[in-house]
């Protein structure tokens, strides 16, 4: 069965190769489609249902497109899934010039300056991820979370985004950042939403 996921990120498509084994997965760049998936909402559902709804239009292919964020708890669940664009979010509440968007280094930066307005606040955070899959038409939605608590400083050269700074209660002597990746894909947000769309595919014999 053919799949199209709506990513261009390689470590997310090698991701779901290995969980949708026997699967043919392909992504947009495959069928030549080059568009920009919208991504404008204020929730990751949505977010996620929108680019597959977005991406379905395009091929008319069964697709599946995912969307995920980070709640911090000391700063009320921000970034939430604003997380590619923290940075700029704090800059514009403080008047301040607007850094570049997608920049992990700035958002890591921007992360623990916030933080450090709460000291003797926990530091719990979670990653949650949204799998919205399309298939003949009909929209079917996966969740998963990743527990932790933000470092007090970046740690690793693994992985990406906030990785370097987050500690995930299933691995709490170092940083998601210093894991194997085949280990971070066991217990991440998105590897549990992917799972969890594996085995809805599976059990409903649609391979
Ligand atoms: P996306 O919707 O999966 O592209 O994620 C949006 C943003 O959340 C990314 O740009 C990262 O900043 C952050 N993020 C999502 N997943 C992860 C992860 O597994 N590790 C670290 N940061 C992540």
């Amino acid at each position: 069965m053919k799949l199209v996921f709506a990513t261009g990120n390689r470590g997310k498509l090698r991701e779901a190769r290995e969980i949708l084994e026997g699967y043919e997965l392909l992504c947009p760049a495959d069928l030549g489609i080059t568009d920009e998936l919208p991504e404008t909402a204020m929730t990751l559902r949505e977010n996620s249902l929108q680019k597959a709804e977005a991406l379905y239009a395009l091929c008319g292919l069964d697709c599946f497109a995912d969307d995920s964020g980070l709640e911090v708890d000391a700063l009320g669940g921000a970034p939430g899934a604003h997380a590619a664009r923290f940075a700029v979010d704090v800059a514009r509440r403080d008047g301040l010039p607007l850094p570049p968007d997608h920049d992990f280094d700035i958002n890591i930066e921007t992360l623990l300056k916030e933080l450090s307005k709460h000291p003797g606040e926990p530091r719990t955070a979670r990653f949650r991820s949204v799998v919205t899959l399309i298939l003949g038409g009909r929209k079917y939605f996966f969740e998963g979370a990743m527990e932790g608590r933000i470092a007090m400083e970046r740690s690793g050269s693994g992985g990406f985004g906030y990785d370097p700074v987050f500690i995930a209660d299933d691995f709490p002597g170092c940083s998601v950042a210093e894991l194997p990746e085949d280990v971070k894909n066991s217990i991440s947000h998105r590897g549990k939403a992917l799972r969890a769309m594996a085995l809805w595919l599976q059990e409903n014999q649609q391979k």
